[in-house]
């Protein structure tokens, strides 16, 4: 008789799958997803257009018309490659296969994404998580030393940082790619929309960066699309690792057809940039409740108490995140996505529950 134990991986039968919460009933904020629908004639008007989509037909592996027009509408530099993903998680461990050569590390600031480290344990690789300062900043000189011991072969850096919301200070990012001769430094750009400041500008301006993009935030979260774009000498290696056909025909062409109507998507991310202001503000009104800067469409609360508060929140029937237990610079903190305005209102009354 044959069981998984005799067979799975150690590792593997000793982990739990990534969890995502029920919110079956519940105001969702608590995995940063857009909360405005398309506009129902354009929603409509993509109908039309997936309806001529052949699904009979395999995706075309790399669609080079679509990726001419993301570059385009994206501003990706004229020296840079296009890579797509399944979602940048996919892009995040066709990284990881690629680079992890016998003894190869992946390096990353703590609390961070957690994907970095789980892509790269699955792939075989060790991951050096290195804490942030206090104020979630990046302690410089601790990266330079871990760079200096492990010599990794990938770092990553997120811009802004999730679960933080900081957007890293530029000069400190430079140093650590100058620092990192020897490494892959990945940018990753996931909340972008809410941050309006990019390296993208600067992608193809080093032999050793990359940057990672995402619709999945800016309000295409259901569709699965992730984007790296770098010098055409790392974009091609990584083709090599992508599963054949990985974007399906009708993320393809729902992309295509929305890349033409960006100026929608955009508009909502000002929106929620305005949201996350008026949010952020009225958050700190409350006692006890300390909101660190954000530049993604979350706001990271310090709150007297994340259990009490992530419960009484449910019971509201509004979902966040407990961040508390993820990492010890981040005891008693709690993640909450910006919503629509109803939305952020139901949770600001439920939190004027918990902390007044
Ligand atoms: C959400 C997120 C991603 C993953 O995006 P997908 O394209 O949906 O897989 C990547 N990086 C960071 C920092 C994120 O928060």
């Amino acid at each position: 008789m044959t069981t998984p134990q005799d067979i799975i991986r150690r590792d593997v039968l000793a982990m739990t799958s990534y969890p995502v919460a029920d919110a079956t009933g519940l105001v969702k904020l608590d995995a940063m997803e857009n909360p405005f629908p398309l506009p129902e004639a354009l929603a409509a008007q993509l109908g039309d257009h997936l309806a001529g989509v052949a699904l009979n037909r395999y995706p075309a592996p790399r669609p080079q018309a679509l990726i001419d027009k993301l570059k385009r509408v994206m501003n990706v530099p004229a020296n840079c490659e296009v890579l797509l993903g399944n979602g940048s998680d996919e892009l995040i461990s066709i990284i990881s296969v690629a680079c992890a050569t016998p003894g190869a590390k992946v390096l990353a600031p703590v609390p961070g994404f957690v994907m970095y480290a789980m892509s790269a344990k699955l792939a075989g690789m060790e991951f050096v998580g290195v804490p942030l300062n206090a104020d979630f900043t990046l302690d410089v000189d601790a990266l330079l030393a871990a760079i200096a011991e492990h010599r990794p072969a990938v770092i990553y850096l997120a811009y802004p940082n999730n679960p933080t919301g900081t957007l890293f200070d530029a000069a400190d990012m430079e140093r650590i790619i100058a620092a990192a001769s020897g490494s892959l430094v990945v940018i990753d750009e996931a909340y972008q929309p809410f941050a309006q400041e990019s390296w993208m500008p600067r992608a193809g301006d080093f032999d050793n960066v990359v940057v990672m993009r995402t619709v999945s935030k800016l309000g295409l979260a259901g569709i699965r699309l992730g984007y790296l774009a770098g010098r055409t000498e790392w974009i091609n290696e990584f083709d090599k690792v992508r599963p054949p056909y990985n974007v399906n025909v009708l993320t393809q062409a729902t992309a295509d057809f929305l890349l033409d109507h960006i100026d929608v998507l955009d508009a909502q991310a000002a929106q929620l940039r305005d949201e996350r202001a008026k949010l952020a503000q009225a958050v700190a009104a409350l006692p006890g409740a300390e909101v660190f800067p954000s530049a993604g469409n979350f706001l990271l609360v310090r709150v007297p108490d994340a259990s009490a508060t992530f419960e009484t929140l449910l019971t509201s029937r509004v979902l966040i995140k407990n961040v508390s237990k993820m990492h010890p610079l981040l005891a008693n903190c709690v993640r909450l996505t910006v919503g629509s305005p109803d939305e952020n209102a139901q949770m600001l009354a439920a939190l004027k529950l918990v902390l007044n």
